[in-house]
Formats: structure tokens, C-alpha cells, sequence
């Protein structure tokens, strides 16, 4: 009998307390033939077998070599796809994503979730000798009737969504980059181009199914799981496994946008029309920009390169005239629709290189977008020659349109207030070829954000907030929402899944 091995159900919600967990359960884990075969330990090797030998779930084993090591090769950073699972397996349903968790309890087995795969650090979103739960499979996209609701799967990236709403003329606020997962990003935040009007993606979401712990699939919106609903936008994956997400979806026609490419001596005026736009485009919702700072090795010098995006038809607008205004060495700038725009941006992040992602937040001042620059620099100092190596520092404003959107909806746990905008994002993003040059790169990232950090202390311009989708794993994310908003998500997090399987069970990521 396996039903004692399930957690302990002592949960206050009434709605919770009030489903049928034990029947259906019953019913699942004999369907299953969990019971007959006795499936109780064995760890990984016992519940990958079970999965190949049992279950009519899709599952990949490393003795089928050539789906085995292509479906590695669906992660984004080498450090990722380094790691070898003892199987993948592709649920087709919510209910075979419930059999999975259930599955690895009963065998003591740990695993990870897979979306898009593009968490960079290694066991982000795969899992060394333990089950990798790819998500690819639950691709539904479905738009309501009256197209105010689109349901989609987390095995969608935002290429397969865009696709799909840019001829309806429609769209969701979701990631810039077409190969991102719905659900690594949707979870963590999620900026868009779209953020000034409506938010982060997180903000955008009306209901999610999820797996609990327990394996029951929950409806999660404002008015069934009120604590939970607030916990999953910007939880990340410590409440369960989001098997659907509903976004709210709004009419959209064309934008105009792209990148311009500027050289080493306009680094300072691409610093002051940064500056200028994460003031003065306040109440300009649909603008948006970001600006990032490269070492361009081959040709051995600095550049600048600056994203500009208005959502809506209008040809160069004046809002961005302190950037258009630069000379430009390259410009991508043009009228298009979502499907161009991310497929652009996504051309620059390919699969398969080492790969590091960073992050700190700040208040804006134009001395403090200096400072971190500078630092920036004097640290790639001594591993500019590192082979295949494109450091990049990317500058986002969380203007105060993007602020005042974390109330929507009773609010999200990132424990920002619309007073505190507008904020400077950075994302230090760095690529390289060779795993002997890791410590050297990463000492670098690393002491560029302490660095800055400190000296935002020196200037009274630091800001706790770390984003979750830039952070590497050394960071304290949680922390960054604030103790209040750390202590709440862990007793949500006790009262969903009392024997914390997703903090226990599913290492990757970061933890509450
Ligand atoms: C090239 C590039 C461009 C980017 N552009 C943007 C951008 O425009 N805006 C932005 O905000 N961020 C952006 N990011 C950051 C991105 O949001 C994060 O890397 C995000 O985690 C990727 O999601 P994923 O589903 O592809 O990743 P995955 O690695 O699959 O997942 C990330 C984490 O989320 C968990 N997870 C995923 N799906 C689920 C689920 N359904 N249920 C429970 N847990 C789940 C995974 O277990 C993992 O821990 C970008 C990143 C890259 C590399």
C-alpha cells in the first residue's frame, strides 16, 4: 500500500481541505499500478525503470542515445546540458506531471523541471542521476472566446505563442526572446516590451493549474488560492509545477524597434539618454529600452548596444530622440511585428556555450550608471583575452509605469512598491568557450556586483530587490523580496507541501 507514503494533508484552507485528495489518489496510483508493483524505493534507477516499464508516459533513457543526448542539447548553457539525468521524461498532461511527483516520493528520487531550458547555471532546470521532467509536451495555446484569455502550456516557448497571437492581432505580456519557456520566465518575472502598460508577465496571469507536492491539480487564480496565487507570481518553482497558465491577452497590432549598434566614444551619451528615459518616459507606456555595454574582442574595443521598442506603429518616435540622435554603427531599427522582434533578439544567444547570468538592482543616478560601468570594466581587465569570451552589461530601467503594475491583482510577492521606481536593472551576461577559464570569469561577475553594490551603499542608491531570471545560484534572491515577503512565501510554502518536496526533493534553482 503506497498511500502511506504520500505527505501528511494538514492544510487550513477550506477549499483544500475540502477536495477529494484520498479518492483520487486511490484511483490514480491504481491506474498507475503503483500499488501492484510495489514501487517504494529504488531511487532513481527504480523510478526511471517504473517510468520505461510501466508508465504510458513518453521517457527518454540514456541507452537511447541519440534522443538522449539531443534532448541535452535542448538546454542553453554548456554547464546545463552537461549534466546527465538518469532519464527525462515528457508528461503529455497535468495528470501524468501529478504521477511523475508522486512517482519520485515514493522512490526518494530528486528531479527537475524543465521549460525552455534557458536557467543558465548548471541544475537550474536538469538534474544529475535524477529525473528531469521536461515539459515540452504541454503545448496547448488557447485563446478564450472573447479574446481577453490566452491558456498556455509551459512547453510553449514565446516564438510558438507570438506566432500564434500576432495574425489575431493579439498579444500577451511575455519574454523579448523567442526561444525563452513560458514557464521558467512567467514564473521568475518576466520583462517585456509591454511591461510600461501592463507589468511583468507574472502580473499578467489570471489563473494557473499546478501539481502540488500531494500530485492534486489545483486551479490557482485571486479567488480559489488567494496565497498561493500571490506566491506563484515571482515564487519561481518552490510551490509546485505549473502545468497551464492563463494570460491576460490585449488587442496589438505592429511595433516599431530594434537595436543600434554604437561605438566606443558614445558610451557617455548612450549613459544620458539612458538616464533621460527612465525618467521622462513615464506616462509613455508604450515605450521601452534597454541598453547594453559589450567588449567586443575581435575587434578589441568597447561598444554599446541599444534595444528600442514602441509598441505601437509609429515610425521613430520622439520619445527615443536622445538615443536616434547618436551616431549608429549598425541599426535594426524598423516597422515589425512580435515574431520579427524576438526572433532579432534571439539571434545573439545561441545554444551551447558556457554562460553566466548576474544581477543587483539600484536606484538611478546618472553617477551611478558611471560607476558601475567603470567597474565593469577595470574587472574584464584581466580576462579580456579568455577564449570566445562576450561580456555584456545590460542596463533595464523598472521605470514607475513598470512599478505601479506590481499591485495588480492583490499584488505579487517581488515586495517592490510603485514609490520605489524608477530602478536600474542590470543583468551582467557573459558567454565563453572553456570550462578551465570558469573561475576567472566568474570571479569577474562576481566582483563587479559586489563592487557595485558597495559603492550604491557609499551613494545611498542601493535597492535589496535581486531578479530572480538574471540572478546566478551564489545569490540570495528571496532575500531581495524582503524577510516580511520571505517568511509569508515559506509558510505558503509549509502549508502546500508540508514535507517539502519542492525545496527537498528539487534542489535546483533558488530555494525559500
Ligand atoms: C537569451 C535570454 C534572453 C532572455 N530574455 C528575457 C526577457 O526578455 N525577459 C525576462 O524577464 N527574462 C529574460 N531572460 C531570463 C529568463 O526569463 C530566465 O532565464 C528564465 O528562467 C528562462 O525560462 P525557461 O523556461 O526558458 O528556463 P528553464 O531553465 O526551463 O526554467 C527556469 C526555472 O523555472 C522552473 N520552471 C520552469 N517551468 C516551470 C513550471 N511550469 N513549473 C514549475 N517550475 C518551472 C525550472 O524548474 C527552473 O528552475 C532571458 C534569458 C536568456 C538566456
Amino acid at each position: 500500500m503506497l498511500l502511506h507514503l504520500l505527505p501528511a494533508i494538514t492544510l487550513a484552507s477550506a477549499a483544500f481541505e475540502a477536495s477529494n485528495f484520498g479518492f483520487e489518489w486511490q484511483q490514480r496510483l491504481s491506474s498507475l499500478g503503483l500499488e501492484e508493483n510495489n514501487v517504494t524505493s529504488g531511487g532513481c534507477e527504480a523510478a526511471c525503470a517504473y517510468l520505461s516499464d510501466h508508465l504510458p508516459i513518453p521517457d527518454i533513457q540514456p541507452d537511447s542515445e541519440t534522443a538522449y543526448w539531443k534532448e541535452k542539447s535542448f538546454f542553453w548553457s554548456a554547464q546545463q546540458a552537461a549534466i546527465s539525468p538518469k532519464c527525462f521524461v515528457q508528461p503529455l498532461s497535468a495528470e501524468d506531471v501529478a504521477a511523475v511527483v508522486v512517482l519520485a516520493q515514493q522512490t526518494q528520487c530528486k528531479f527537475a523541471v524543465k521549460s525552455g531550458g534557458h536557467a543558465a547555471f548548471a541544475g537550474a532546470s536538469n538534474i544529475q542521476d535524477g529525473i528531469t521532467i521536461d515539459l515540452q509536451y504541454l503545448d496547448e495555446i488557447t485563446v478564450s472566446e472573447d479574446q481577453t484569455v490566452t491558456r498556455l502550456g509551459p512547453g510553449n516557448r514565446w516564438t510558438d505563442v507570438y506566432s500564434h497571437l500576432v495574425p489575431l492581432g493579439l498579444s500577451v505580456v511575455g519574454g523579448r526572446d523567442s526561444e525563452i519557456g513560458v514557464g521558467g520566465l512567467t514564473l521568475g518575472g518576466g520583462i517585456s516590451w509591454y511591461s510600461s502598460r501592463y507589468g511583468w508577465a507574472l502580473d499578467g496571469v489570471r489563473s494557473y493549474e499546478l501539481v502540488t507536492a500531494s500530485g492534486q491539480v489545483l486551479e490557482v487564480n485571486l479567488e480559489s488560492y488567494p496565497d498561493l496565487y500571490w506566491a506563484l507570481r515571482g515564487g519561481g518553482n518552490n510551490f509546485g509545477i505549473v502545468t497551464r497558465f492563463d494570460l491576460e491577452t490585449f488587442p496589438q497590432g505592429g511595433m516599431w524597434g530594434g537595436s543600434m549598434i554604437t561605438g566606443p566614444d558614445t558610451l557617455d551619451q548612450v549613459l544620458d539618454a539612458f538616464h533621460d528615459f527612465a525618467y521622462t518616459s513615464t506616462g509613455d507606456v508604450d515605450a521601452f529600452s534597454f541598453s547594453a555595454f559589450c567588449w567586443f574582442q575581435e575587434h578589441k574595443m568597447f561598444i554599446a548596444s541599444s534595444t528600442l521598442v514602441y509598441a505601437r506603429p509609429v515610425e521613430s518616435p520622439a520619445i527615443f530622440e536622445n538615443y536616434t540622435k547618436i551616431e549608429s554603427m549598425h541599426s535594426t531599427l524598423k516597422m515589425r511585428d512580435m515574431v520579427d522582434m524576438s526572433a532579432e533578439i534571439s539571434s545573439s544567444s545561441p545554444n551551447g556555450l558556457r554562460e553566466s547570468y548576474w544581477t543587483a538592482t539600484f536606484r538611478i543616478s546618472r553617477e551611478m550608471l558611471q560607476v558601475i560601468v567603470d567597474i565593469w570594466k577595470e574587472e574584464i581587465e584581466p580576462i579580456k583575452e579568455v577564449e570566445g569570451l562576450i561580456p555584456a552589461l545590460v542596463y533595464q530601467p523598472m521605470t514607475s509605469d513598470v512599478t505601479s503594475r506590481f499591485a495588480k491583482n492583490g499584488g505579487n510577492c517581488l515586495g517592490i512598491k510603485e514609490s520605489e521606481g524608477p530602478l536600474l536593472n542590470i543583468n551582467y551576461s557573459v558567454m565563453w568557450k572553456n570550462e578551465e577559464d570558469d573561475e576567472a570569469v566568474l570571479h569577474a561577475a562576481r566582483q563587479t556586483i559586489k563592487r557595485s553594490v558597495e559603492k550604491s551603499k557609499e551613494l545611498g542608491l542601493d535597492h535589496r530587490y535581486i531578479y530572480q531570471n538574471y540572478a546566478w545560484h551564489e545569490q540570495d534572491v528571496f532575500a531581495g523580496y524582503g524577510e516580511e515577503n520571505r517568511e509569508r512565501l515559506r509558510e505558503i510554502s509549509k502549508k502546500y507541501d508540508p514535507e517539502q518536496v519542492f525545496q527537498k526533493l528539487q534542489p535546483g534553482y533558488f530555494k525559500l
